[in-house]
């Protein structure tokens, strides 16, 4: 702490991302990324804009971009914004949208950037306990707030929430806004995008990180109402008017038009999980229903820091969330079938 900071910078408490290893002989299935590579249409046309086209800054708008999300998912590309990974698309929700003075309300457990957004901002927030079975408890958010956000699957726990009951949220909240935070969606949701055109105060946030396998060039977006994605505008135009770089716009592009490939891998990730959910109930865990490209899991009787501890010492690294609610579970992103085989035979030694 220094007497050049501003007062606030003493209270903030970062986020820290899991751990990236540099040992590459590591099996890693402890932050989520796709055991595959992204769309070979992607890696072409971010090749296509190594060279010459460099020397010219990058489209501010990302316009080929939001025109492939806006086909996707068939809204039009005023509904769409895209940033420097998910992360960044949620600081500007947060930023622009959040500062009402009332609490934020997002779940406990969930994303643990929200209380960091939270206090980056200065934003008053209530995390409201799940449920019994890890679900969120839709009636308790009928109460003041100045927005709402929780990830759909849930993150760490996978579970889902049903559009109908994002509905009945939206239905009972129509006066702030509900961000629903999609990282995981495409393994096994349906996607709230379809609800944006009914409810103006609906947000979706989406990463190009899990599903299209491209976390390392950091793009996400959001897709809602004009009006919101007008005040995203606003904050990034007064922050950063070149979020995502020409390699950036080119390759999430061709990623959302390769429909063929996205599809491909997500059904791999998909039957992979079934087949790692079913192996690790052998083995004695109790899994939570996951709908996402990871799986929560816990061992009545075996401790979740040790397991973790000793999967490392052969090789694989796990995610062990500290927090006293999830402290018995470990998230496992699910990898390829040879990664897979790798954790349940280490699992079977401890
Ligand atoms: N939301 C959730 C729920 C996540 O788990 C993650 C990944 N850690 C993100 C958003 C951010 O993803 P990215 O910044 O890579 O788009």
């Amino acid at each position: 702490m220094s007497k050049f900071w501003s007062p606030f910078v003493k209270d903030l408490v970062p986020y820290v991302p899991g751990e990236q290893p540099k040992l590459a002989k590591l099996v890693k299935m402890n932050t989520n990324e796709n055991p595959y590579g992204p769309s070979p249409k992607a890696v072409a046309a971010m090749q296509a804009e190594v060279g010459d086209n460099l020397r010219l800054y990058p489209d501010p708008n990302s316009d080929r971009l939001k025109q492939a999300v806006a086909e996707y998912y068939g809204v039009q590309p005023a509904q769409v914004f895209v940033g420097n990974g998910s992360d960044e698309v949620l600081a500007h929700a947060f930023h622009g949208l959040f500062q009402h003075g009332q609490p934020l309300l997002f779940p406990d457990v969930t994303y643990s950037f929200y209380p960091v957004y939270c206090g980056l901002y200065g934003i008053p927030f209530e995390a409201l306990p799940l449920d019994e079975q890890f679900q969120i408890r839709v009636e308790d958010y009928a109460r003041p707030n100045g927005g709402i956000i929780f990830p759909n699957p849930n993150a760490p726990t996978g579970c889902l929430l049903a559009l109908e009951a994002i509905e009945r949220l939206l239905q009972a909240n129509p006066d702030t806004v509900v961000l629903v935070d999609e990282a995981y969606i495409d393994f096994g949701g349906q996607s709230a995008i379809a609800l944006v055109d009914r409810y103006p105060n609906l947000l979706v946030a989406q990463t190009l990180s899990k599903s299209r396998s491209l976390a390392g060039l950091r793009v996400g977006l959001a897709v809602g109402h004009p009006d919101l994605i007008e005040a995203l505008e606003r904050i990034k135009n007064s922050f950063n008017s070149y979020p995502l770089d020409r390699m950036a716009i080119a390759g999430a592009a061709a990623a959302f038009e390769d429909r063929a490939y996205f599809e491909e891998t997500c059904r791999k990730v998909i039957d992979s999980r079934e087949q790692v959910v079913v192996e690790l109930g052998k083995l004695g865990f109790d899994v939570l229903p996951s709908a996402a490209n990871f799986v929560f899991a816990r061992h009545p009787q075996k401790d979740a820091a040790g397991i973790a501890a000793g999967l490392r010492e052969q090789g694989v690294i796990v995610r062990h969330f500290k927090q006293e609610r999830i402290a018995q579970f470990l998230r496992i992103t699910i990898g390829t079938p040879e990664q897979n085989q790798a954790l349940l035979d280490a699992l079977g030694t401890l």
